[in-house]
């Protein structure tokens, strides 16, 4: 008999929420293929993955909101098809969401302080929103608290902290200058604690949803970048996976919006794309379930740099932005296998990601028809093979 909430990859049978929901066991397994393609582990971990999300006691989470326009947590719970929120919410015990909670005022406040005193040390908080730090913090404050004395007080009794959406990683629009009040990311107030950065605005909740799959299957936060991010998600600039990139190589821009080349799907650096100084994961990720071209880009906006600091709500739209890489490099690091657990290696990561990006865009439409994954199967194992 199966257990409510909890999921049997064996039979299925714990599916059933799933599967109510139009995604298949078939359709589930796939989904965990590309999520360990995203997570630059070997495809086999797929299994593991499946029986973690089936099996892994749920942790218990605190979701804190501050200084935000809670784009975050709508755009996860918005998402076009319905195994994206559910998955996350089916693996994760949600204590406190000023969003979804059900309660409210003094009840729901002692909810916050009795889960956190009853899990110290072993709860995940996801912060969303920066935090303000001027005149004491008074510009946001939750039950009568500023934002910065809840997250000073919560912050270091957490077993992990994220923070989600560019807001919470370094201040987001809010931090824009002139800064009025003194809005700062989640790491530039708990100076001693590790952040997982999962910046975005909005952040993709695949990237917070690999983000729990990675902890919960090998009981460790993934490797970060010196901004914090995971590697996995952020370890590449987006002008390197852009479907544009040959119309950058070529010369081919746009120069206006609406222009003939922008009709035709032409580079879109000098309208101000940002992509060639931004690292994320857009291009291979996609955005929204909405189709191929569920990115910014490939919609035709540029890229704003949200991801990345120093660029979004920082450079002006209009701005060219700043290109690392125009020629390839004369020579060539080596491909470094750093050994972790379970054979799989980080060094991976890349190899992975570029031989399964059609995976993984085949993986994050888990709900929608087999003849769509059917055909982006083909082009993975053609990729593989290749
Ligand atoms: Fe794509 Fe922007 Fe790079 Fe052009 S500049 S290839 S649109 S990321």
């Amino acid at each position: 008999m199966s257990k409510k909430g909890s999921i049997d990859v064996m039979t299925g049978q714990r599916l059933t929420g799933l599967e109510q929901k139009g995604v298949s066991r078939r359709d589930f397994l796939k989904f965990c293929t590309a999520m360990a393609a995203t997570m630059g582990m070997p495809l086999s971990m797929a299994d593991l993955i499946a029986e973690t999300v089936g099996s892994a006691k749920r942790p218990p989470v605190i979701w804190l909101h501050f200084q935000e326009c809670t784009g975050c947590t709508e755009s996860l719970l918005r998402a076009t098809h319905p195994s994206i929120e559910h998955l996350i919410l089916d693996l994760i015990s949600l204590d406190y969401s000023e969003t979804l909670n059900a309660a409210a005022g003094h009840q729901v406040e002692e909810v916050l302080h009795n889960s956190v005193k009853e899990n110290e040390g072993k709860f995940i908080l996801v912060c969303e929103g920066s935090v303000p730090t001027n005149d004491g913090g008074i510009y946001c404050k939750i039950g009568g608290s500023t934002a910065l004395d809840i997250i000073k007080d919560i912050g270091p009794k957490a077993a992990a902290v994220v923070a989600i959406g560019s807001c919470a990683s370094w201040g987001g629009v809010q931090s824009a200058a002139p800064n009025p009040t003194g809005a700062k990311g989640i790491n530039q107030i708990l100076t001693d604690t590790t952040i997982i950065n999962l910046p975005g605005c909005p952040a993709s909740p695949y990237n917070l949803l690999s983000t729990i799959l990675y902890y919960l299957t090998l009981k460790k936060l993934p490797e970060l970048d010196a901004m914090g991010r995971p590697k996995f998600a952020y370890g590449r600039l987006v002008h390197e996976n852009c479907e544009r990139r040959p119309h950058f190589d070529a010369g081919r821009f746009a120069e206006e919006f609406g222009d003939d080349g922008h009709r035709q799907g032409w580079c879109l650096y000098k309208l101000g794309c940002k992509g060639p100084e931004t690292y994320a994961n857009c291009p291979i990720q996609l955005y929204g379930d909405v189709g191929s071209n569920a990115w910014p880009v490939g919609t035709g906006h540029p890229c704003f740099g949200c991801t990345e600091k120093g660029v979004g709500f920082t450079k002006p739209i209009h701005q060219q932005a700043t290109v690392f890489t125009v020629t390839p490099p004369a020579t060539y690091p080596d491909i470094v296998e750093e050994k972790t657990t379970g054979g799989w290696t980080i060094g991976g990561a890349a190899i992975a990601g570029a031989a399964a990006g059609a995976a993984v865009t085949a993986g994050i439409k888990v709900a929608k028809s087999l003849s769509e994954q059917e055909t982006k199967d083909n082009q993975t194992s053609e990729k593989e093979k290749s």
